[in-house]
């Protein structure tokens, strides 16, 4: 995505650009406030970014903030709450700068009053951004599904709730069939567009409660909650069928059959995650070898032919 020179960027954003422009906000906040303390202390000419009526828009901050205010992103009371703290602080600061202008004093209480302002937008912005940059720490950035190091604890979530409950859940490793020919032939940006593609079909053929990571280069792990195997060979079959129906087509119009093989197993009290993980990669292994394209269940024969 292009940046301004600001590195506030114009257009709608996502997570990595609200964080790089909160980011921008506190250090456009500091050069404002200076402008503001050189107006009063210095009795020089303030700046517009100070006095005008628009000043809050004048900042770059508060013009992204009243362009993207019903975009998805920032469409949340935490955003509503820092733009109202935005423009509180700036409307004081300004009010503050004209009394001084016309020669009068500002008491220390209004001084202080001020102060807390800024510090008040300067500790929200913060908080703000230390969430944008937790949620974008779990994410993959190629695909936009969780990663790998949010994975674990997910699935020992789950994993508990199973046991706690009784309910059944099974686990899914999935791994794109001849993947490496895709870069090999077309080209890595094709394969990324491949990966992209396949993270959002998986995605849309999930339930709701379904959790779906990007395990590798061009393996997904999928828990499915509450499914046994019936259930699981379901959706299961439903991912596959969603890739192998219609080819990837890429931008130069060329076609891309694609297809995926499957491992599944069932998460179980008496085995430990990593094993689960292990019996489903043998089960894939299975499936590969059986011609791909199809979806093998972990089973005590599954791991005598997958040694
Ligand atoms: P198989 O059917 O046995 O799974 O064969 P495969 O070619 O899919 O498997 P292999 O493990 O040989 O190749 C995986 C390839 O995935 C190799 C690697 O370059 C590619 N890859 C991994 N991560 C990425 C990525 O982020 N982008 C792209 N474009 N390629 C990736
Ligand atoms: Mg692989
Ligand atoms: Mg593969």
């Amino acid at each position: 995505m292009a940046e301004t020179d600001s590195q506030i960027d114009q257009k709608s954003p996502d997570s990595g650009a609200v964080l790089r422009s909160i980011d921008a906000a506190i250090d456009e906040n500091a050069d404002w406030l200076q402008q503001w303390h050189r107006a009063i202390i210095c009795g020089a000419e303030p700046d517009q970014r100070v006095i005008s009526e628009y000043a809050q828009f004048l900042s770059r901050f508060g013009s992204w903030l009243d362009l993207n205010r019903d975009q998805g992103l920032l469409d949340q009371a935490a955003f509503r709450e820092l733009g109202r703290t935005h423009e509180d602080m700036h409307e004081f600061g300004r009010f503050l700068a004209l009394k001084s202008a016309e020669g009068k004093r500002i008491p220390a209480v209004e001084y202080d009053a001020f102060s807390e302002k800024v510090q008040k937008f300067n500790e929200q912005a913060r908080r703000i951004r230390e969430a944008f940059r937790r949620a974008l720490s779990e994410l993959d950035p190629l695909t936009g599904l969780h990663n790998r190091q949010i994975m674990m604890t997910s699935l020992e979530r789950e994993r508990e709730r199973a046991v706690r409950t009784g309910a059944p859940c099974s686990l899914v490793l999935a791994d794109i069939d001849h993947f490496k020919s895709v870069n090999d032939t077309y080209g890595h940006a094709a394969g990324d567009f491949v990966l992209r593609t396949v993270a959002g079909r998986l995605l849309a053929n999930l339930r709701p409660y379904d959790e779906i990571f990007r395990y590798g280069g061009e393996e997904f792990l999928v828990v499915l909650p509450g499914a046994q195997k019936s259930a699981a060979s379901e959706v299961v079959e439903r991912l596959r069928l969603s890739l192998s129906e219609a080819p990837v087509v890429l931008s130069d119009n060329t076609s891309l059959p694609l297809t995926a093989s499957f491992g599944i197993c069932l998460i179980r009290e008496d085995t430990a995650l990593k094993q689960t993980i292990e019996h489903a990669d043998r089960a894939l292994y299975v499936a590969k070898n059986g011609g791909r394209n199809q979806l093998v269940f972990w089973s005590e024969e599954v791991g005598r032919a997958s040694c």
